[in-house]
C-alpha cells in the first residue's frame, strides 16, 4: 500500500502544472492550488456535483458561464466508451470470458465507475478552456 502511496506522489509531482494534474485531482485549472469540489470522495454521491463558486487560492470562477458543465455530457460520453472499450478488450481478449459476460463486466465496471466518470468529464472540459497561470500559483 505504501508503494502506491509513494507512486502516486511521484507521479503526480511530474505532472504538477500539466492539465493532467487539475484533470486526475479535481484542482483548479488555473492555479493547481484550490479544489474545485465541495467533498473530495466523489464516491459520496449527494455531493458529487457540488463546487466551489470561486477557486479559494486564485479566485477562478468555475462555472465560466450559466450552464456551463453542461458539455462535460459530451466528454463523459467519449470517456465512457474509451473505458467500455478497455474493458471490453481486457475481459473478452486478454481474460477470455465469454462475450456477453464482457457486456455484463462493460455494465458493471460503468456503473461502478459513473462518479470517477462525471468529475473527470467536468475536469477535462474545464480544462480544455482555461489555461494553467503560473503566476496565479504562487
Ligand atoms: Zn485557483
Amino acid at each position: 500500500m505504501l508503494i502506491f502511496v509513494m507512486l502516486k506522489k511521484h507521479i503526480m509531482q511530474f505532472l504538477k502544472s500539466t492539465k493532467l494534474y487539475s484533470i486526475f485531482t479535481g484542482k483548479c485549472p488555473v492555479c493547481h492550488k484550490g479544489e474545485m469540489y465541495l467533498e473530495k470522495n466523489p464516491y459520496k454521491i449527494s455531493k458529487l456535483m457540488e463546487m466551489h463558486d470561486h477557486c479559494s487560492h486564485c479566485g477562478k470562477k468555475f462555472k465560466i458561464e450559466p450552464s456551463f458543465f453542461f458539455g462535460a455530457m459530451y466528454v463523459s460520453y467519449g470517456v465512457g466508451v474509451a473505458i467500455s472499450v478497455a474493458t471490453f478488450i481486457i475481459s473478452y481478449f486478454i481474460i477470455g470470458i465469454d462475450r456477453n459476460y464482457s457486456f455484463l463486466a462493460i455494465i458493471l465496471t460503468l456503473a461502478i465507475l459513473f462518479p470517477l466518470i462525471i468529475r473527470i468529464s467536468r475536469n477535462i472540459w474545464i480544462n480544455i478552456f482555461v489555461d494553467f497561470d503560473e503566476k496565479a500559483a504562487k
